[in-house]
């Protein structure tokens, strides 16, 4: 495995040309229009071939992920490759009873009607996905999509070379372009010579806010719809009452997943005063437990992406005191885990996602003074609390306008295909995975079918009186 850092060129312009960027959006309406993706043995049949080409191509896809972000085996098959084949098994499974027609009552003054909900595929799909979770993020939307029977074009990050690169080459192994494309390139073109000029009928984005901001501003220009997975400050919070060991075994091994850059990481630690000091140690325990004393000779252990987002993280090592590590070799794209207290709350390091290995520590008297701070920046993309108080529990889950989080643990809840994951405000909208990653890529049509044996005067002109009265009866 290569052990160097990787020199990044990043490309600057799409792999297609605006003329093949046309030839594409044309070939693709045309195949959908031919009705091939509709069948659900197509569907099924195309989940298969997704399944073994992920198998087939697995050892590549994992060396590029060591490449690109050092991941262990453990956690590119976990949390890459694994909760992919999991998730579109998943569907295998459930997708004839989410395609099937779904019968609904009809209020009596439409007798003699009946009515159903036909799930529909909505046609051309453009996912676009973020360098952190590379193959993830792209391919599990991308089953969603096959799922709810449309055709899909796919953005990966140019940030992650290796793995875009493995991506490409099985897509483009596997399908043909008019069903299923991948457009290499800067996410910017792919705004100003894809998204603006043509209607697509789903776009899912999963990226910064910022950038999901430009998705949906490109967007309204052809009214295409938009899904939008963003990131924000997750909180992650310890009360008094909590199971300290336990919490600090659980904080330490998901902060330091992918070396903290997750979108679902807890972004910064809420943890009560009066166990401050013991929970600080127990994390420090648990990290070396995990990696040992210098991080770096663990195997693993992540790196970071670019000297980019290492300066930018480098940076807010300013911001507060230095309680564990904050070492940083830029030539081996290595940031050390990192503990931070005495952190300003205006400071750069509690206004921005921090979306790396540092733990910002913030202490807390009571509940309201700790959601008082969450709420400085609201709609967070995860919540995590410790606690065996259910009270406790309750207060931050109700009072928060949050994504989706856990209690007594971190990240889990999108391992799990029967939840949806997805924001809320400005950590995003709409959600998929499992089911509602079907619906999400599906459109719902309603249905009313009338009899015509019989049908009723009373919706015509000219209107009697007691027309109006047997209305009124109906419409109550
Ligand atoms: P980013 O927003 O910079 O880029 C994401 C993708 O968008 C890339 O493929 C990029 O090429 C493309 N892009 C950039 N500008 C574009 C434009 N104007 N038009 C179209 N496409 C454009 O994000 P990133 O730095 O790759 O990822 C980190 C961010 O993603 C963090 O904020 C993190 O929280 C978030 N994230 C969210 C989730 C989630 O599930 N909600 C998951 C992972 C990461």
């Amino acid at each position: 495995m290569n052990l160097q850092p990787t020199i990044q060129h990043e490309p600057s312009s799409l792999s297609h040309t605006p003329q093949q960027l046309a030839d594409l959006y044309q070939a693709q309406q045309q195949f959908f229009a031919a009705g091939y993706t509709r069948s659900f043995t197509f569907r099924k049949n195309q989940l298969r071939v997704l399944y073994r080409a992920i198998q087939r191509h697995e050892s590549k896809l994992m060396q590029a992920l060591h490449e690109d972000l050092r991941k262990s085996e453990f956690e590119s098959f976990g949390t890459e490759i694994g909760i992919v084949l999991k998730e579109i098994s998943h569907i295998q499974q459930n997708l004839r009873g989410w395609m099937a027609h779904k019968r609904q009552s009809t209020p009596l003054m439409f007798f003699p009607s009946g009515s159903k909900i036909v799930p529909e595929p909505r046609g051309i799909s453009l996912i676009i996905g973020p360098w952190n979770y590379p193959f993830q993020l792209i391919i599990s939307a991308m089953a969603n999509s096959i799922a709810a029977g449309n055709t899909i074009i796919l953005k990966p990050s140019e940030l992650a070379p290796a793995t875009t690169a493995a991506l490409s080459a099985m897509v483009e192994e596997t399908w043909e372009e008019e069903y299923i494309a991948v457009v290499n390139g800067p996410g910017h073109l792919v705004s100003s010579q894809l998204i603006e000029p043509y209607h697509l009928d789903i776009i899912h984005f999963t990226g910064s806010t910022a950038v999901g901001k430009l998705i949906m501003q490109s967007a309204a220009k052809q009214l295409s719809p938009v899904i939008l997975e963003l990131g924000g400050k997750s909180p992650c919070i310890v009360a008094a009452d909590a199971s300290i060991e336990y919490a600090a075994k659980k904080i330490a091994f998901t902060k330091l997943m992918n070396a903290g850059q997750v979108c679902v990481s807890a972004d910064y630690l809420l943890v009560h005063e009066s166990i401050k000091e013991k929970l600080v140690k127990a994390i420090i325990k648990n990290i070396e437990a995990m990696h040992g004393a210098d991080a770096r000779q663990s195997p693993y252990y992540g790196r970071i992406i670019n000297e980019k987002h290492l300066l930018r993280l480098q940076s807010f090592l300013a911001d507060g005191k230095i309680v564990y590590g904050g070492e940083v070799d830029i030539a081996d794209r290595y940031f050390s885990p990192t503990l931070m207290e005495d952190v300003a709350i205006d400071a750069p390091i509690m206004q921005q996602e921090i979306f790396g290995p540092i733990l910002p520590i913030i202490t807390y008297q009571t509940d309201a003074e700790a959601l008082a701070i969450i709420e400085r920046h609201p709609y967070p993309l995860a919540l995590y609390v410790y606690t065996n108080n259910k009270a406790t529990e309750n207060f931050f889950i109700s009072k928060v306008r949050f994504g989706g989080g856990c209690v007594n643990n971190g990240l889990i809840h999108l391992g799990n295909a029967n939840l949806p994951l997805g924001g809320v405000g400005y950590s995003g909208m709409g959600s998929y995975h499992g089911r509602y990653g079907f619906e999400a890529f599906s459109h719902f049509k309603s249905i009313m079918r009338s009899s015509t044996l019989i049908d009723f005067p009373l919706w015509y002109a000219p209107y009697k009186k007691w027309y109006t009265t047997v209305l009124r009866k109906l419409m109550k």
